[in-house]
């Protein structure tokens, strides 16, 4: 390279060197630790069965809680609500994590942390559906905490309770978590400073497929079909289809860009889905780390846009 004495730049270039200054890309997220995740995933696990309502959904949320609060980057709190259900009422808590980024504004990046109720499935684990999202979120966390760049604009991490319906999805039936949280930043305006929501829900399957829904918004599924080529995703992302109803609904109905990552091809013809076959050992550390890496691009490509 040779080096041009200033007063030689034509004016007429001065602009352009100025306007490529200007556009410096910041650097790329921090990648999430596979052994992290995998750690989490396994200790979700062994807190049993996280039903909603259960002694062994409080015990979870406080380990969530407290495993979040250990980034110090990150204001952990949680907002505890009662609503009904098919089994009378219940009190449901959402946990949020947020860190403040170069902007104001923010994007909802999120999971759920129930696992569906069965009366006759005793070792029902939800080792993809439940524990992946978890890992795949404190993960995050945990990467985002030893980076020393700050995001490019806010996010904020949020752990649904009451996702899984006990009957049948309805107003007073599933999506307890999501729906309350969308009504309440709604009310108070934080609604209209979320740029995006990004959920994940059963990222982990060792055959890892991103199902991406019909409802969700289109510039969000081009963006990461792009990323996903770019970055060497080590699964598959396609379209799937169909409409998937799942906590970016509630969302998505109140005006705000959503997607949904979510492998629903979990074991053949999805046979592994709400069964006891939902075990740690269907799913994998690299699986999760590779839905979480892309989450984090697509926060990144977002944020800078
Ligand atoms: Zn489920």
């Amino acid at each position: 390279m040779t080096a041009i004495p200033f007063r030689l730049i034509p004016l007429s270039a001065l602009p352009v060197l100025f306007c490529a200054c200007l556009k410096t890309p910041s650097p790329p997220p921090p990648e999430v630790s596979e052994s992290c995740v995998w750690r989490c995933a396994e200790q979700s696990v062994a807190f049993g069965n996280r039903c909603s309502g259960s002694p062994e959904i409080r015990k979870y949320a406080a380990w969530i809680r407290e495993t979040a609060a250990k980034s110090a980057k990150f204001k952990v709190y949680t907002h505890s609500f009662r609503e009904s259900t098919p089994l009378g009422e219940m009190l449901f808590e959402n946990i949020i994590a947020e860190i403040s980024g170069k902007r104001e504004d923010f994007i909802l990046v999120a999971a759920h942390y129930d696992i569906k109720r069965f009366h006759l499935l005793r070792n029902f684990q939800g080792a993809n559906d439940g524990a992946s999202g978890v890992a795949a979120l404190l993960g995050m966390i945990s990467a985002l905490q030893k980076n020393e760049e700050k995001p490019p604009c806010g996010i904020r991490f949020v752990f649904f309770d009451g996702e899984e319906c006990v009957n049948g999805y309805g107003e007073s039936d599933g999506l307890h978590g999501s729906r309350h949280l969308a009504r309440e930043w709604e009310k108070n305006g934080l609604l209209g400073k979320c740029r995006a929501m990004i959920l994940l829900d059963m990222i982990g399957d060792r055959d890892l497929t991103l199902t991406i829904p019909e409802n969700c918004t289109a510039y969000l599924k081009e963006k990461l079909l792009r990323i996903a080529k770019e970055s060497g995703f080590r699964g598959t992302c396609a379209p799937f289809g169909s409409a998937i109803l799942d906590d970016h609904v509630p969302f998505l109905e109140k005006g705000v860009p959503a997607i949904n990552l979510i492998d629903f091809e979990y074991g053949p013809g999805n046979a592994f889905w709400h069964t006891e076959e939902d075990t740690l050992d269907k799913i994998s550390g690299s699986s999760i780390k590779s839905a979480a890496d892309l989450a984090l691009r697509l926060c990144w490509d977002i944020g800078e846009d």
